[in-house]
């Protein structure tokens, strides 16, 4: 597998690449962000994914806890009522923050769990435990589903499950055994799927629409069309070049050191999303699309301030722009609203700008507040005076002489 950061970058692909990235800095905070990719056979939406698992960062955990207790919140059912000396004397340890794979033919068991059959049968001391599947083992990470409209087609069971998974922010699922009480546990899981519409049994939101909405972003990937690009990719298929990657893989540690800048900067990144707020009047401007365009969905929105910033953050600002929010609406409307409300919004912030198009929906509705009018006049030119550093507040006799000393 090519590793993350080698993998070709170009227009069609670029929003996943990114979308990838600011899903996992949300997932190491603990705030999950549900990514769907939809596509042709051949856009590399897949790749991406999966490559994206050599970039995870390490997490902390209670030393040997399948269910990747956090030591300061522990949530399993074997660990959340212990006092604090008894879990200091299990320790904890770093693991590859986990991304686990659910394939469109799995079973309930599988996903959500099941007897321990190794405790049942040990002839010492059998008992009942149960054995966490793979969601609840994927417990502050990424779990990973190919076909998800197959899915959601076969298997109404696990859809449920998703459904309560992805309901919100931690989720939770319950694992059922006959003989043994229902365990109910959350999980703060973020969900990756994949699909082609184009193919049987058709797009997610034809499916099964309340899934589909459980995505905070989908998106589209788009067919590579230049022709640099494309004889790139027809290089990297080629056997020739297989064969030479295959000896290259004897150096995986070179390889390794490029993702590790990915790592750190998620680190980074994360520290960062924890102490960035969208300014209110950016607020009130998502407020707005959701009112004028009759948007159902309050995920939509939701997903539209989330995204936003760490859509800034990961572009390396601690300030959110509006540019950070339109970037967002195709991504979280696409699955959401008809095309033709989509165009509409596309076209009102493109056309005319991001400022006029705020200026001009603001101007019908005269119940305005004053204070955004005077948040939207700093727009471009200028921002409110609580969000200046000190060094932009006062002028040094540097910054009022320049062409002095
Ligand atoms: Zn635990």
């Amino acid at each position: 597998m090519i590793p993350f950061y080698k993998l070709e970058r170009y227009e069609g692909n670029e929003d996943l690449f990114e979308l990838v990235l600011m899903s996992i800095v949300s997932s190491y905070v603990g705030e999950p962000m549900h990514v769907h990719a939809e596509g042709l056979r051949g856009t590399g939406k897949t790749t991406i994914m999966r490559a994206a698992k050599g970039i995870l960062p390490q997490i902390e955990r209670i030393k040997g806890c399948i269910y990747n207790c956090d030591p300061n919140n522990p949530h399993c059912p074997q660990h959340r009522d212990l006092p604090r000396e008894e879990l200091e004397k299990i320790g904890r340890e770093m693991i590859p923050m986990p991304f686990l794979e659910i394939s469109h033919s799995a079973k309930v068991g599988t996903v959500a769990g099941s007897i321990d059959l190794t405790k049942l049968t040990d002839a010492d001391n059998p008992e009942a435990r149960l054995l966490p599947g793979l969601i609840p083992q994927a417990h502050r990470g990424i779990i990973f589903i190919d076909e998800i409209n197959r899915l959601a087609d076969t298997s109404p069971e696990i859809t449920d499950i998703m459904l309560d998974v992805m309901g919100n922010k931690p989720g939770h699922i319950q694992i059922e055994e006959a003989g043994l009480p229902v365990v109910d546990i959350p999980v703060s899981v973020s969900v990756w799927a994949a699909s082609n519409p184009d193919e049987e049994p058709g797009a997610l939101e034809e499916i099964r629409r309340q899934l589909s909405d459980r995505f905070d972003v989908v998106c589209f990937m788009g067919r590579p069309d230049s022709v640099d690009v494309l004889s790139q990719i027809l290089k990297e298929n080629s056997y020739s070049f297989k064969l030479q990657r295959a000896k290259q893989n004897a150096n995986l540690e070179v390889d390794d050191l490029g993702n590790d800048k990915y790592r750190l900067d998620i680190i980074k990144w994360a520290r960062m999303y924890e102490q960035t707020e969208l300014p209110d009047f950016l607020r009130n401007y998502i407020a707005r699309l959701y009112i004028k365009h009759n948007l159902e969905s309050i995920r939509a929105i939701e997903a539209m301030q989330q995204g936003a910033v760490l859509h800034s953050i990961i572009r390396g600002r601690d300030k959110v722009l509006i540019n950070d929010v339109t970037h967002m609406i195709p991504l979280v409307l696409k699955h959401r609203v008809d095309g033709d409300t989509l165009v509409k919004m596309i076209n009102e912030v493109d056309v005319k700008g991001a400022r006029d198009g705020i200026l001009s929906f603001k101007s019908k509705k005269n119940t305005k507040k004053k204070e955004d009018d005077i948040d939207s006049n700093y727009f471009q030119t200028g921002k409110p005076l609580r969000d200046m550093k000190r060094g932009e507040l006062v002028n040094t006799e540097k910054t009022l002489t320049p062409n002095e000393g």
